[in-house]
């Protein structure tokens, strides 16, 4: 391709929207145009890259004996009707309707139309197991779209589902999957650490996610490890032994009794008030799960990590509620207390989760559902209340890793895959069948295995680049070499330059002549930009009858031959292939 003729435009500035390192780099570079908010035109050089990974993808995913199929992107809202997502998938599924008024959608994801698909073919064991996958745009209407490719509306993504007579095969699938995308991620040139994550609500569900590790603002996951054992967790599912910590109040509150507390609205101000160290306190707040209140309660020092907490009510949506809902809430109760003394005593027809730190509490203080007022000395049989315990716990740095005992760290992660056992969520309630050998017939067992193709494109970005621009891992570069004569008029430069340029060609190498009549240093900066692997440079030293020669990972630099630098480079990329 010769830089002239490319379909490229680089800009002077980073776009103004883009806030982490790859939206930035990629909107400057030229690779892609937004349209609308997280909806993106990946333009040639883009395409180029996601081209790559996804044939890369497509490999690991025959090899691991996967067949690739592609299903409609609009969807009817029948079947989802049999799944029951209809209802209950949030905002983020973008409904529409046809020309007949028939409630359609955009696919989000695909388990619904997959096991209508496989109902209808996979009818007897003897055809069991099967794992099929599709690489395709999907649209989410997400509602905070952002950091460009990272999280879209409209994305491409890699979804493949493995059907199977039992929880063995599963189980041995998902294996075979992670072992697929272990090497997939790394031929894309990436570092991932496969962690434990949320399954939501369905028990006994296990679930990993493939994470590129980053200490930048785009790794929108905690992620919690341990360096002594293989543990590592999504924050949304990690669990972690507590340091010691004072839990009983027997030295502070020699008996039971309701005091004044004014104004100690926050934990804080009530720990200062009185004295106490925040683990005598148990904190009490109000949730809305599904639409309705939940009171979670927790040991003062602690948070609640939501995705826990919804689960163990069986939700699928959390927030934390308003004053508004939490006055509202009172109401009901025949209470007025401000945020600050709620408590569970005296609440009723109320799902109430306790966090396991609340089981060995004794002497705390708790709020009592009247302002400016405390329980200090209370104990469990005083709340009076029901509680349902769970671990709802965020874990922190600091505390200790759940399998070894040896302190836990906190990074920050980009969760380009994961890997799902659905188990019978889908066939069941959609009666998708096979018979067995006796005649019997069985959901089948489901598994699901996601890859963002266009959010792994980002995050390689993510964690190669400097301060110049991308340095593209050379597997999924949009070229690998440019070739940049210094001065176009010059006839020697150019003369070597398209020879090696056509050489380079013929060997199979993806390669950039750089012919633009521009200065050296505007071509050398939009190659550093753009992030071509390799950077050949034809200017005078070629009077020498030498070439320069320049690797953008290492900053690597050497004078070789034309016909040297062209023999190295065909190696290094024959190695790739
Ligand atoms: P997230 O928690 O980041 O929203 P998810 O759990 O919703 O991801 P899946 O539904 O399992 O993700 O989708 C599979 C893969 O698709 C993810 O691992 C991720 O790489 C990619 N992906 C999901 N949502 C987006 C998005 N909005 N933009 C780009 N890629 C996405
Ligand atoms: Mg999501």
């Amino acid at each position: 391709m010769k830089m002239s003729k490319m379909f490229v435009q680089t800009l002077r500035e980073y776009p103004s929207d883009a806030e982490v390192i790859s939206h930035k780099m990629l909107g400057r570079a030229g690779f892609i145009k937004k349209l609308a908010p997280g909806v993106y035109t990946y333009m040639p050089l883009m395409w180029r890259v996601l081209k790559k990974i996804e044939n890369i993808v497509r490999e690991e995913m025959d090899n691991a004996g996967a067949q690739e199929l592609l299903m409609p992107f609009v969807q009817p809202k029948e079947l989802w009707e049999e799944s029951g997502r209809w209802e209950v998938y949030g905002r983020e599924l973008m409904r529409l309707k046809d020309r007949h008024d028939r409630d359609m959608c955009l696919g989000p994801t695909h388990e619904e139309i997959i096991t209508s698909v496989a109902r209808d073919a996979l009818k007897s064991y003897k055809q069991l197991p099967v794992n099929l996958y599709q690489i395709q745009s999907k649209f989410r209407d997400e509602i905070r779209p952002r950091y460009g490719l990272l999280r879209g509306r409209e994305f491409i993504m890699k979804d493949a589902y493995s059907f199977d007579i039992d929880e063995a095969g599963l189980d041995k699938e998902y294996q075979n999957m992670a072992k697929a995308y272990k090497k997939i991620f790394e031929r894309c040139g990436l570092d991932t650490k496969m962690v434990q994550s949320d399954s939501g609500a369905i028990g006994g569900s296990v679930s990993h996610e493939f994470m590129v590790i980053t200490d930048t603002d785009a790794g929108e996951n905690d992620v919690f490890y341990c360096n002594h054992c293989d543990y590592s967790a999504n924050s949304n599912h990690a669990i972690s032994n507590l340091p010691d910590a004072v839990v009983d109040g027997k030295d502070y509150f020699k008996e039971t009794k309701v005091i004044d507390t004014p104004n100690t609205h926050s934990i804080e101000e009530l720990s200062k008030f009185l004295n106490i160290p925040d683990t005598l306190i148990l904190k009490s707040l109000v949730y809305i799960i599904d639409k309705k209140p939940v009171i979670a309660l927790i040991r003062a020092d602690k948070a609640v990590e939501e995705t826990k907490l919804m689960n163990a009510v069986g939700g699928i949506d959390v927030r934390i509620a308003s004053s508004a809902e939490i006055a509202e809430l009172m109401e009901e109760n025949g209470f007025d207390a401000v945020p600050g003394f709620i408590g569970p005593k005296g609440m009723k027809n109320i799902t109430i989760i306790a966090d396991e730190t609340v089981r060995n509490m004794k002497n705390f203080v708790v709020g009592i559902n009247i302002t400016d007022k405390h329980i200090v000395g209370a104990n469990l049989c005083d709340l009076e209340t029901e509680l349902e315990y769970a671990d709802i716990r965020l874990v922190q740095q600091g505390e200790y890793c759940p399998q070894c005992g040896k302190p836990l760290f906190v990074t920050k992660g980009i969760e380009v895959g994961n890997i799902f056992k659905l188990g019978t969520k889908y066939s069941k309630p959609m009666n998708a069948v096979y018979t067995d050998i006796n005649g019997k017939t069985h959901p089948y067992v489901m598994g699901c295995y996601g890859i963002g193709i266009s959010r792994t494109a980002a995050a390689a970005v993510e964690a190669h680049y400097d301060e110049h621009g991308i340095k593209w891992p050379i597997a999924i570069a949009p070229y690998h070499v440019v070739i940049v004569p210094v001065n176009i008029k010059d006839e020697l430069q150019m003369k070597v330059a398209n020879e090696m340029y056509e050489a380079l060609k013929l060997a199979g190498v993806e390669v950039v002549l750089d012919d633009r009549d521009e200065r050296a240093g505007v071509k050398f900066k939009d190659a550093d930009l753009i992030g071509f692997p390799y950077r050949v440079t034809v200017g005078k030293t070629i009077n020498e009858g030498f070439v320069e020669y320049k690797v953008r990972e290492t900053g690597e630099q050497e004078k070789y031959t034309p016909e040297e630098a062209t023999q190295k480079l065909i190696n290094i990329i024959k190695a790739v292939k």
